[in-house]
């Protein structure tokens, strides 16, 4: 049977560029804060920028950028809630702090749902935080959005190395476009293999993170107009100058 949602779910994300899933297979490597790190580099540098949090179980990107989580305006459909200028989505707008203990297909059916009903406005790119795993998450946004372009996280830890391995070889197998891998929590003596992992799956390593104690008060001052440390700061927009312009006709932000 065909789901009407599907269509629907089409139409809203017509007036969005690049949907860019940020992913990786272990949980507490620092997605969330990556996503959050670009989603503000970005709009700061006058992309147009979403950022939708499908991380239903663990959802933070709210805490991390600030959010005010007011119940989202409602007009046939719900609007994103607004940080700075960054247009933001997460079920936790809807779950608040209570605990959603959802099984198997009903993460599934909860995704399409908040798909569905997000009214986005002309974006250029849409940051997604996935929550952690090769499962099912990787396949519904398969499945259900236009020409994902996947950026994975890892850290130089050889255990976090050793599963996102797995990612990359699933979304290598499955010809899934991947615009690189980012290494986040990188300390200055840290050897990693990362880029070694990355060029045997055909991708490349797009930067590396520093560790920087407070990451996260960062980010929410961030959020409320103060500037990152110099040292993330161009760390990050050097990042994102590289995501940019992997998009194929990017022409560069559309203000600022
Ligand atoms: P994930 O989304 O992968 O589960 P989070 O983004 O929630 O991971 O990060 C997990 C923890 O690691 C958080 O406490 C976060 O503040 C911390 N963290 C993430 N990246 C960094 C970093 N670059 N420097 C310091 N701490 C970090």
């Amino acid at each position: 049977m065909i789901d009407p949602r599907l269509d629907v779910i089409d139409k809203r994300l017509e007036p969005v560029g690049r949907i860019i899933p940020v992913s990786s297979a272990k949980g507490g490597v620092g997605k969330s804060v990556c996503a959050a790190l670009l989603a503000q580099s970005f709009a700061r540098q006058g992309y147009r920028t979403g950022l939708l949090d499908l991380d239903f179980q663990g959802a933070s990107a709210h805490l991390l950028l600030d959010v005010e989580l007011e119940f989202p305006e409602e007009e046939s459909g719900i609007k994103p809630l607004r940080t700075g200028n960054l247009d933001f989505m997460s079920f936790a707008a809807f779950s608040r702090e209570r605990a959603v203990p959802l099984r198997g297909s009903a993460v599934s059916q909860a995704m399409l749902e908040l798909m569905a009903i997000t009214i986005w406005d002309p974006l250029e790119i849409l940051l997604i935080d996935m929550p952690p795993g090769i499962g099912d998450e990787i396949f519904d946004v398969l499945r259900y959005l236009r020409d994902p372009e996947f950026l994975v996280v890892t850290t130089p830890s050889s255990l976090v190395r050793h599963v996102v391995e797995r990612l990359l070889a699933m979304l290598s197998e499955l010809g899934v476009s991947m615009i690189g891998v980012i290494e986040n929590m990188v300390r200055s003596d840290t050897d990693s293999q990362t880029a070694e992992l990355a060029s045997k799956y055909g991708t490349t390593v797009l930067g590396s993170i520093p560790f920087v104690e407070g990451i996260e008060d960062l980010l929410a001052a961030a959020s409320r107009g103060k500037t990152l440390p110099d040292t993330l700061a161009n760390t990050v927009r050097s990042v994102s100058a590289r995501i940019a312009s992997a998009g194929t006709n990017d022409n560069g932000p559309s203000s600022g």
